[in-house]
């Protein structure tokens, strides 16, 4: 039966350093109708990033921030379920941006069809999605690995990681992982087949790291900042490049980290290494979206590129799963599989 209501969480206040349930609202509300040359969506999946955390915030920065009492954004997969377009029909599946709720209307130009048929239609959020993609385009344009390289990256067993360090094994690299726990640890090693990880948590963390790249670090991938950092920076090589994709240790921050300024330090590492340190958005690889496709696509066939999803159900427990990605929590890709 076609449920009648549409749920939905909205931001309900700007969070102050971890994001509490308070700063969101379950809503239901009716289900909307399309107008011309809009479909209406049944959201199948809604997936959980860490960017998600700097739109909660007002100011200033590379994308609007999501309004207080505004639906929160994410990207979903969808089915169409009404049609008053002639470019999709009912029962199509569609990459769309539809946000944290279980029904929406969008123009049908704005997603993008899916063929169920070449790969589990959730990976269109995770390892061919925007996540594989960042970690692809980051990589070999800002990376630039050559056979023989150390590349290290953190948040290894996440969706962004897990794909570096196996794209970096194709390219005939040493790929080391950094991640949270043993058990992930050991995932990243024998699933994926780094050919080393460590636990950034372990009381030997530096020592172990410094142990895994024994020709130093040629590319640090960086997905975390903070305390990861701090570990590799010592490492990195002459000409070292180091992508900057994310600092997820600091998303939460309300204020700079109490200590000394650690800017001189790796300053003058960048100077007498001759580092490359370049940030980058996946949007401004826009141009290699089809290269992508073409590549992971084809290594995910042939089971060289691995993922892993963590799916937790209904919308009502979006807000709790996002809280635990920020810490963590999360043990592959999160998505919320949505539909009662
Ligand atoms: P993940 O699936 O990797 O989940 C986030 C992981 O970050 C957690 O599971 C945790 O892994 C790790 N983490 C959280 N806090 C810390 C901390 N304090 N220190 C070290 N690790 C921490 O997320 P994604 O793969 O989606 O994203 C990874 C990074 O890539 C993020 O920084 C994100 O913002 C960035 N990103 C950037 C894009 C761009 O265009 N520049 C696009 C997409 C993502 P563990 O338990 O192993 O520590």
């Amino acid at each position: 039966m076609t449920p009648s209501k549409n749920r939905r969480i909205v931001l309900a206040a700007r969070p102050k350093g971890e994001p509490e349930e308070s700063d969101f609202r379950l809503e239901e509300v009716e289900i909307p109708s399309p107008g011309e040359g809009q479909v209406l969506l049944r959201n199948l999946y809604l997936s959980l990033d860490p960017y998600m955390r700097g739109r909660m915030n007002a100011g200033p920065s590379y994308a609007a921030p999501v309004e207080v009492n505004g639906v929160m954004e994410g990207g979903t997969v969808s089915e169409v379920v009404e049609s008053k377009s002639p470019l999709l029909s009912p029962g199509n599946v569609v990459l769309s941006y539809a946000g944290w709720q279980e029904w929406a209307v969008a123009p049908a130009d704005t997603v993008r069809k899916l063929d169920p048929a070449a790969a589990p239609v959730s990976t269109a959020l995770g390892v061919l999605g925007m996540p594989g993609m960042t970690a692809y385009t980051g990589l070999l344009n800002i990376g630039k690995p050559k056979e023989g390289e150390t590349v290290v990256v953190a948040a290894a067993a996440g969706a962004v990681g897990s794909a570096v360090g196996q794209i970096a094994r194709i390219k005939g690299c040493r790929a080391v992982g950094i991640a949270g726990g043993a058990g992930k640890c050991a995932y990243v090693r024998n699933e994926l087949g780094f050919d080393a990880c460590v636990d950034h948590r372990g009381a030997a963390f530096a020592e172990e790291l410094q142990a895994a790249c024994p020709n130093g670090v040629d590319v640090y991938f960086e997905n975390v900042g903070g305390a990861v950092l701090k570990a590799v920076a010592p490492l990195l090589n002459n000409f070292a490049r180091v992508p900057v994709c994310g600092l997820i240790a600091h998303y939460n921050a309300t204020a700079l980290p109490e200590g000394p300024d650690w800017t001189p330090v790796l300053m003058r590492l960048a100077l007498t290494r001759r580092l490359t340190i370049r940030g980058f958005l996946v949007f401004d690889f826009e141009a290699q979206r089809g290269e992508f496709y073409r590549d992971m696509s084809a290594w995910f066939r042939e089971g060289r590129i691995k993922h892993r999803e963590d799916v937790v159900d209904g919308i009502e427990n979006a807000v709790s799963a996002f809280q635990g990605l920020l810490l963590g929590r999360n043990f592959g890709k999160l998505l919320v599989r949505l539909g009662r």
